[in-house]
């Protein structure tokens, strides 16, 4: 599939690694790609600088939002929330037409200081904005609740989790049922569960 992830801050290059290394086609956009692929600073949360992370990725294209936007099947908005929907506006709403828009951003406020506050919160929310501004996109909100690494590792967090692949799983032997994994937290144990589907009714 091909997924454009609009963001280069912590999350975006997290998202776009992982989605690569399942085998989709990413593109990464940004405001100018020019000048973010010459940057050397570290990120923001203190990752690796945004050139010496593409260095070891570059299998995945960078692009402005636009570029990113108009070859997807699928969009992710990984921009900071203060500037999702300028970042949206400049992807185009003719690319965002009819396709899924995964939206991670989380519309922090940092004027009272810190912690932020949500803004806005309560009456509305920034993935609501996005859905008013954008009627045609298909906005999902999904992930803005947990850290950029937990966001492709669920089964980091401590405690119980299942994961179940796709059925036709390319896991030998290839079976046309979900593989799933539980994880009970222990860091040792887990216990795998596979099993065919159940009959469709008649
Ligand atoms: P971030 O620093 O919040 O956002 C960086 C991205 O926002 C960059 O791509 C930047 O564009 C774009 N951007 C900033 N101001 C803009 C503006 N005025 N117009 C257009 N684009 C603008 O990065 P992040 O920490 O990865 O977070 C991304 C989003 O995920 C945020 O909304 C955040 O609240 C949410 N979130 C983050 C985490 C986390 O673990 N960090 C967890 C949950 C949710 P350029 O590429 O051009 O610089």
């Amino acid at each position: 599939m091909k997924i454009a992830v609009l963001g280069t801050g912590t999350v975006g290059p997290t998202i776009a690694a992982a989605l690569s290394a399942l085998g989709h086609d990413v593109v990464i956009g940004t405001r100018d790609p020019q000048a973010t692929l010459a940057r050397t600073e570290p990120g923001a949360t203190g990752g690796a600088p945004f050139a010496e992370w593409h260095a070891a990725h570059g299998e995945i294209e960078v692009g402005t939002f636009a570029d990113a936007a108009a070859g997807a099947d699928v969009v992710v908005n990984a921009t900071n929330g203060a500037g999702s929907l300028a970042a949206l506006t400049a992807a185009g709403a003719e690319n965002l037409a009819g396709k899924v828009l995964m939206d991670i951003a989380n519309p922090l406020d940092f004027s009272h200081g810190f912690p932020p506050s949500l803004n806005p919160v309560n009456t509305d929310s920034l993935g609501e904005q996005i859905q008013r501004t954008f009627p045609e996109a298909r906005v999902v909100k999904t992930l803005n609740t947990m850290t950029a690494s937990v966001m492709v590792d669920p089964a980091s967090v401590a405690g119980e989790t299942t994961r179940c692949s796709s059925p036709a799983t390319t896991l030998p032997p290839k079976r046309p049922w979900p593989v799933c994994s539980r994880n009970l937290g222990t860091g040792t144990s887990s216990i795998w569960a596979t099993s065919p589907p159940p009959a469709a009714p008649k």
